[in-house]
């Protein structure tokens, strides 16, 4: 059969063209329900990663309308979301292994049922293993950092402090969970949150903004011995002066929790739709801007410019 698929065909520009499509034995063949707008995209997008031309979209949600001979646990109408094998999620209709791939619960929607980002906010959780009465401190309320706020929200920390220049942003934060919010634009950051934890300090800190000058801001927050800087972000270049003094007066463990460091993709991926499916990550306040394939276009550089009001943007097909 034939889809319609998004195409970079050079940098800066994508192009709706018609590709046929061709189902494995292993494999679910969805229509394409909503696909993720991901900033890692952009280096493709800008011309960093990969060659023109190539499809895009790796944050899919769809609906089994075929399946191959050696599926099981699948049927036809089930949503599922998941892993992608190729960046092919700006279509009418996809393939990928039903191993890779998870159900959602009915009445959710499937704009808000985006499993691959959630998989790897999961993965950052692991990393940072909250324990119980900890400080906990996220850098960056952006769409990582509230998913993060969100599953944090129930884990009985002392404290869950939410850091980022924009007031929507931390209010969205406070709305999640959060139980403080900092703004380094109008104050110190690192004197705020000595004075919310006591001078305890942060047991973990999530950074989420990819400005490598924040990473040492990050180090400051971290209690002496073992405080746990977890690096979500994707950073586009080296850090300069990162504060090693900092990070040895305090024995700071770093941790990157990417996906090779899951020890299963498709495990924090059962963890993420599970958490998604039980209400505890709530995307339709943070999805905020949605495309047809049609502005696949307009959609790129919305997520490249990030117009005011810009969190989260969404592909639905036949929008
Ligand atoms: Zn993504």
């Amino acid at each position: 059969m034939f889809t319609r698929r998004a195409y970079l065909i050079e940098p800066g520009k994508l192009e709706v063209r018609e590709t046929e499509l061709r189902m494995q034995p292993n494999e679910l063949l969805l229509e394409v329900l909503a696909c993720g707008l991901c900033t890692w995209e952009l280096n493709h997008y800008q011309g960093r990663i990969g060659e023109a031309p190539m499809s895009l979209g790796h944050e899919f949600v769809g609906r089994v309308v075929d399946k191959g001979g050696h599926v099981a646990g699948f049927e036809i109408g089930d949503v599922v979301t998941g892993l992608p094998g190729a960046l092919d999620g700006f279509s009418d209709y996809m393939t990928v292994a039903a191993s890779n791939c998870e159900k959602v619960a009915p009445g959710i929607k499937p704009e808000h049922a985006l499993g691959e980002p959630l998989k790897c906010v999961v993965t950052v959780l692991r990393g940072a293993a909250p324990e119980a009465g900890d400080y906990g401190v996220v850098i960056g309320a952006g769409p990582m950092g509230l998913w993060a706020i969100q599953a944090l929200a129930g884990n009985s920390l002392s404290a869950l402090i939410a850091v980022d220049v924009d007031e929507e942003k931390l209010k969205l934060a406070a709305n999640y969970g959060a139980t403080h919010t900092v703004n380094p634009a109008a104050g110190n950051a690192i004197e705020a949150i000595r004075a919310i934890t006591r001078g305890h300090m942060a047991d973990f800190v999530i950074e989420g903004t990819g400005n490598t000058k924040v990473i040492n801001d990050g180090i400051a927050m971290l209690k002496a011995g073992r405080g746990r800087l977890v690096l979500m972000s994707s950073y586009k270049s080296a850090a300069d002066n990162l504060d090693v003094v900092g990070m040895v007066e305090r024995s700071v463990e770093i941790r990157v929790p990417h996906p090779g460091y899951s020890l299963s993709e498709q495990d924090d991926l059962r963890r993420a739709v599970q958490l998604l499916n039980k209400g505890v990550f709530r995307l339709e306040g943070i999805v905020s801007h949605q495309y047809s394939l049609n502005q696949i276009q307009q959609a790129f550089e919305a997520l490249e410019k990030r117009p005011a009001g810009y969190l989260k943007g969404v592909v639905i097909p036949k929008l």
